[in-house]
């Protein structure tokens, strides 16, 4: 056995670290007598498992190695001695001079990767390190080799996992497109982008529009797979570059970079609502769905991505409230808008608490007779430094906010403690309507309650009528919401509650639904009444309207009555009953007892205090009258 071959063995089996010691001490005289004298030292080296080479620094030559590297690479010992290092050994992207450089500098921290070339044609990972001696007249390295092949299988199994983590946790499992926490990730960077190359970034928030009611009518399995439909589109009418994220629900995000006019962003837009509206079949059926957008730009609509992503969202609100179906850039009013939406949630919650809200009453009136034959109780919200404040413009906050279940029951005890007072105080009571929303109509047990209170104020449940707007509740797609609002009514209707349809003409119900419903009562709304004298298409619908509910034995009331010519005319169409600022306004509580005399109301006085609120028409009635 070869001496060099012999140490080297010793030496291989310590870590590459302890190789340079370890050479030391193996060319110390005594140390290498005393090997060579102890068989164990023997049986050591043959068994001893790391690989060790020892290769002349100038030729490359391999000078020496130990049984291990031998049985590692396949060669005999004097096969080996014939080799040079680049048969051995190899880097990639260096040679065998420039791998023998990279090993000399490397430490036992970084070692130098390297490809073992066996004799059977295989190539194994190998990490090394060595420490450079002279052998006699030689100069030589010795290098410590140990194989990483599994490491590096193992190393790029958990690397793949990884990956694989990584993308499950940055993407949505259902479409495959990126997510919330993705998007986190990137759009600061997206940004930042944009900010060095002085484009636009647009961020697109889009909202599918009534999503929850395929899940509810068609089941879940049909709206996943409506909601991958929408992501295929989304991606294939954008641009490669751009990205889309699904941010959860129905929700999705579009960021398009490098935009350098706005042009860009409102044709994108305009393309993913067009693609979008396109009918989608899904599990043989088709349906339709429509998507609301917000936009907003990167600089013009906020510096940083939560800005940018509220401005968004702030937008896609406006594009639903503007009907759905559309897109809306962002603008500052619209943010004043949502903080002053926010700011009036907040004082309607004290209003209910501290006594700032009143009801109204308006007369409803046989329109042959002017008696008073109903009274409509309208909410009214005083508030201490705006003073009055109409419902329009804070129904819609109450009900989003789920403020109109208790403000609708305050509506119903305080009107039902009004009637008891105008009972006692020897009024002809006329039964009076209340106006309820949606929301109101589903989540309150209304029937119930209305049973109980009837009673505890000695009142017949018929002597109150219930108004319901059609778009609210004939509308509702849920089929689960409909299917609520249809029992309440029910429920209502058994109790004698007479039902109203308020706003009659400004949704879209069908007569199939008025005949299910078995409405008493249809309230023609004042926008179709205002201009009814000069509009002839004002004049079709409400002649229509009339003739229809005739037909149905179903009453009908005309809202927004402001003039004698307006008056007249519903007259002449055959409508029976009407509402509006001619006969009276709405008047608080203590008011109202002219309105319970049972005589009708004396409209010759009231002709000189007509102050028409809504803007035009006024003038136009003063001019016919004249
Ligand atoms: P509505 O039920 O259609 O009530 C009639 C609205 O028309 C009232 O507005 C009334 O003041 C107004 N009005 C009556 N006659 C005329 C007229 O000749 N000309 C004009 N320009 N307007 C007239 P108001 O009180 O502002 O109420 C607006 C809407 O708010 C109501 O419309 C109703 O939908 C809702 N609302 C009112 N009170 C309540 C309530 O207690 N609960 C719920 N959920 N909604 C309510
Ligand atoms: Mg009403
Ligand atoms: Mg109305």
């Amino acid at each position: 056995m070869n001496q060099s071959a012999f140490a080297l063995g010793a030496l291989g089996g310590v870590a590459c670290a302890s190789l340079a010691l370890a050479l030391v001490w193996w060319l110390r005289p005594q140390a290498r007598r005393w090997r060579a004298r102890d068989a164990t030292q023997q049986d050591a080296f043959e068994q001893w498992p790391t690989s060790a080479l020892v290769v002349d620094v100038v030729s490359h030559q391999v000078v020496s190695a130990n049984p291990a590297m031998m049985r590692s690479v396949g060669y005999t010992f004097t096969e080996l001695c014939t080799l040079h290092l680049s048969d051995v050994l190899t880097c990639d992207g260096v040679d065998a001079k420039g791998l023998l450089e990279q090993l000399q500098s490397a430490t036992l921290r970084t070692p130098v990767e390297m490809h073992q070339h066996c004799k059977d044609g295989s190539v194994r990972n190998v990490e090394g390190t060595c420490h450079r001696m002279t052998l006699g007249a030689r100069e030589v390295v010795a290098l410590g080799v140990h194989d990483v092949t599994v490491r590096r299988r193992t190393e790029s199994k958990l690397l793949e996992k990884q990956q694989q983590l990584d993308h499950l946790a940055h993407h949505d499992h259902l479409t495959g497109l990126p997510n919330r926490l993705y998007l986190a990730a990137t759009l600061p960077g997206l940004i930042e982008e944009a900010k060095n190359s002085g484009n636009l970034l647009a961020v697109l928030f889009l909202d599918l529009d009534r999503f929850k009611h395929v899940n509810d009518s068609r089941g879940h399995d049909t709206g996943d797979k409506l909601l991958k439909t929408v992501a295929q589109r989304v991606r294939s009418t954008v641009r490669a570059q751009d990205l889309v994220v699904r941010m959860g629900g129905d929700e999705f995000v579009v960021i398009l970079r490098g935009i350098t006019d706005t042009q860009t962003v409102t044709d994108t837009s305009s393309r993913i609502t067009q693609a979008l509206a396109a009918p989608m079949v899904v599990d043989g059926r088709t349906l339709v769905t429509t998507v609301s957008i917000g936009v907003s730009l990167y600089p013009r609509d906020g510096a940083d991505m939560s800005e940018l992503l509220r401005h968004s969202d702030t937008a896609m609100y406006q594009a639903k409230d503007k009907g759905r179906n559309n897109f809306q850039m962002f603008s500052p009013a619209m943010d004043k808008r949502l903080k002053e939406r926010i700011a009036i949630e907040s004082s309607l919650r004290t209003a209910l608490q501290s006594r700032q809200l009143e009801v109204h009453y308006q007369p409803i009136v046989e329109i042959e007779n002017q008696q008073v034959t109903a009274l409509e109780a309208l909410l009214r919200w005083k508030h201490p430094s705006h003073g009055y404040v109409r419902p329009e413009r804070f129904v819609s906050i109450a009900e989003e906010a789920g403020l109109i279940v208790p403000i609708g029951e305050f509506v119903l005890q305080r009107t039902l403690e009004d009637m008891a007072r105008w009972r006692q105080a020897g009024g002809n009571l006329v039964p009076v309507a209340i106006n309820v929303s949606a929301v109101q109509l589903q989540r309150s047990n209304l029937p119930e309650s209305i049973a109980r209170l009837t009673k505890a104020h000695g009142l017949e449940p018929s002597m109150l009528q219930v108004e319901l707007t059609e778009s609210a509740v004939f509308e509702r797609r849920e089929a689960r919401a409909r299917e609520a609002s249809q029992d309440a009514v029910g429920r209502l209707r058994e109790l004698g509650v007479h039902i109203a349809i308020d706003d009659f003409g400004t949704g879209y119900s069908s007569l199939s639904y008025l005949k299910r419903w078995r409405v008493d009562t249809l309230k023609i709304d004042r926008s179709f009444v205002r201009d009814l004298v000069t509009d002839m298409s004002d004049l079709a619908i409400v002649s229509a309207i009339i003739a229809m509910a005739r037909h149905l034995h179903i009453k009908v009331v005309a809202e927004g009555i402001e003039g004698w010519p307006q008056l007249e005319k519903v007259r002449q169409l055959g409508c029976t009953y009407a509402q509006g600022y001619l006969f009276a306004r709405p008047a608080p509580a203590e008011d109202c007892l002219t309105f319970l005399s049972g005589k009708p109301l004396n409209l010759t006085e009231r002709l000189p205090i007509l102050d028409l609120e809504s803007t035009g028409s006024g003038e136009r009635v003063r001019a016919l009258r004249a």
